[in-house]
């Protein structure tokens, strides 16, 4: 099947076309032509699968131009709120069909110059409710689209969103909801929102992005800077994500990664929406490799050709996961997961596995020598391939005149060689084959850790810190509500107590 099995109108097949799509994605096949008859949808597919032109092409095809906001896509962060105009730009540039991006932390009176304009509006809940809630703006999209459901509602944005849908004014609206989990919320709110809408899921073997490889390495936990800058060396990615789970983390991180001589930037939810957005470009445009982020910031991210996604400590949960690794393998391009883990977390990796429904691969990380040694192979191939330059004729002849020249070739191999020293001790982490010894080391911990809670002769201060999903929770593991908690500007609707700064995000 083609994008022309959708008979869409000319100037948006045309824009496909430039966009250089061929094959529609698997929900792309399914949804496109439920919207196009009309339906309200819920789909469902992980991140990276095209969920965006899933909405966006019927929905632009749809629209008349007549002046009116007749689209409205709400979206989590600012950082998608560009993606998604982009991607809708792109594809309504042809049929004269505007956009209007809409988010906090920028002048009110250009965006409703804007959206006045616009034919679809791309906005984050909390902006886009001040608008309507003063009355700025008044709108009546014939389409809704709620884009990244489950990470609204993570960042706490129900409130917001159950206020806009009273706010605008659309009898006779389709609304279509997209999310990569479902969570029962989300249920929730769509049997609230949406009218008889058709289910789209994409099952899990064909969501999980087959273009992503999925390795973990087991080390002891003094050893993750070790371990990932040895990787790093070992697997040279085009461009890199590291994901910690705290703000702490991503600075001490950062810094240890850049006295490494990597070029390196940082994305965390406590920069100025400007930093932010100048991190990301220096990352698309290559002037950085290495993005070290946290989760929320990195939401929804979408940079083509990062090559390589590392988990520096497992995420908080495996939705968490399936965010982290849908930033590689985008747009057809295949990329690799990696994930570090001590043995305590052994575990964890068995329930992302079960949750997210793929396999991940142990290996061993390559020691010193190994990697040297591949280096060498690479070099003898770089050097093999080079083309003699005039300049360099010249300074081998003025050598020549004190050096013997199979010294000199010797030198010259040795200055390369300088310069892509491994450092690092020769053995880091456990190896592969000692893994499943590991595994079942946990795991029998844990039996006879519940065995002891059953007879009530554990000491009871070491039971009280651990969970019963055998001890994986760590001193720096915390509550679900606490941890989605955003920016301390906001009040705390659990009326819990406020995150500690440490664990920012
Ligand atoms: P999601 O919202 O599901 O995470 P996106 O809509 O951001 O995914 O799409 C991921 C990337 O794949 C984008 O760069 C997009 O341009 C590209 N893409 C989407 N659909 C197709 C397709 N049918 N063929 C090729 N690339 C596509
Ligand atoms: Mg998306």
């Amino acid at each position: 099947m083609t994008f022309k099995d959708f008979n869409l109108k000319q100037p948006i097949q045309q824009a496909i076309d430039e966009a250089g799509f061929t094959e529609p994605s698997p929900v792309q096949k399914e949804a496109i032509p439920l919207i196009l008859a009309g339906h309200d949808i819920i789909a469902q597919a992980q991140t990276g699968t095209g969920k965006t032109a899933a909405f966006g092409l019927p929905m632009l095809n749809m629209m008349n131009g007549d002046g009116s906001v007749e689209g409205l896509i709400i979206v989590p962060t600012r950082e998608l709120a560009m993606q998604v105009s982009d991607e809708i730009y792109r594809f309504g540039k042809n049929s004269g069909l505007k956009t209007a991006t809409v988010y906090g932390g920028t002048s009110y009176d250009k965006q409703i110059e804007r959206i006045k304009q616009a034919s679809v509006v791309v906005a984050t809940p909390g902006r886009l409710q001040d608008l309507l809630q003063g009355g700025r703006i008044k709108l009546a999209p014939k389409f809704v689209v709620l884009d990244e459901a489950d990470e609204m509602l993570d960042m706490g944005f129900l409130d917001e969103i159950t206020a806009i849908f009273e706010l605008i004014q659309s009898e006779d609206r389709q609304t279509l909801m997209f999310s990569a989990t479902m969570p029962p919320q989300i249920r929730k709110l769509a049997e609230k929102i949406l009218k008889d809408p058709k289910t789209v899921a994409i099952t899990k073997s064909e969501s999980t992005n087959t273009l992503i490889t999925q390795h973990y390495y087991v080390v002891e936990e003094h050893e993750r800077d070790d371990a990932l800058v040895r990787l790093i060396d070992y697997k040279n990615p085009t461009k890199c994500i590291i994901f910690c789970r705290m703000k702490k983390e991503v600075d001490r991180l950062a810094s240890h990664l850049t006295s490494q001589g990597f070029k390196v930037s940082v994305l965390h939810g406590d920069m100025e929406q400007r930093q932010r957005e100048v991190a990301i470009r220096g990352f698309k445009s290559g002037t950085v490799d290495i993005f070290v982020a946290t989760d929320v910031a990195a939401r929804g991210l979408d940079v083509n050709d990062v090559s390589h996604v590392f988990n520096y400590h497992m995420p908080f949960d495996s939705e968490s996961y399936v965010h982290r690794i849908g930033r590689t393998g985008r747009g057809g391009k295949s990329g690799e997961a990696i994930t570090l883990v001590s043995p305590n977390e052994l575990r964890t990796i068995k329930r992302i596995e079960k949750d997210v429904g793929t396999k991940m691969v142990t290996q061993s990380i390559p020691s010193r020598s190994e990697v040297q040694s591949s280096k060498q192979d690479e070099l003898i191939a770089q050097i093999s391939a080079t083309q003699i330059s005039e300049h360099a004729i010249e300074i081998v002849k003025t050598l020549q005149h004190e050096i013997d020249i199979v010294a000199i070739a010797h030198m010259l191999a040795s200055m390369m060689l300088e310069k892509q020293e491994i450092k690092g001790k020769e053995k880091i982490g456990f190896k592969a084959e000692d893994v499943e010894r590991l595994l079942q080391k946990a795991m029998a911990r844990n039996d006879d850790r519940n065995r002891r809670n059953r007879h009530g002769r554990g000491k009871p201060s070491f039971n009280r810190s651990r969970d019963d999903r055998g001890g994986e929770r760590r001193r720096d593991d915390r509550p679900r509500n606490d941890r989605n908690q955003r920016s301390s500007s906001k009040p705390n609707k659990s009326g819990g107590k406020p995150p500690r700064k440490d664990y920012s995000l």
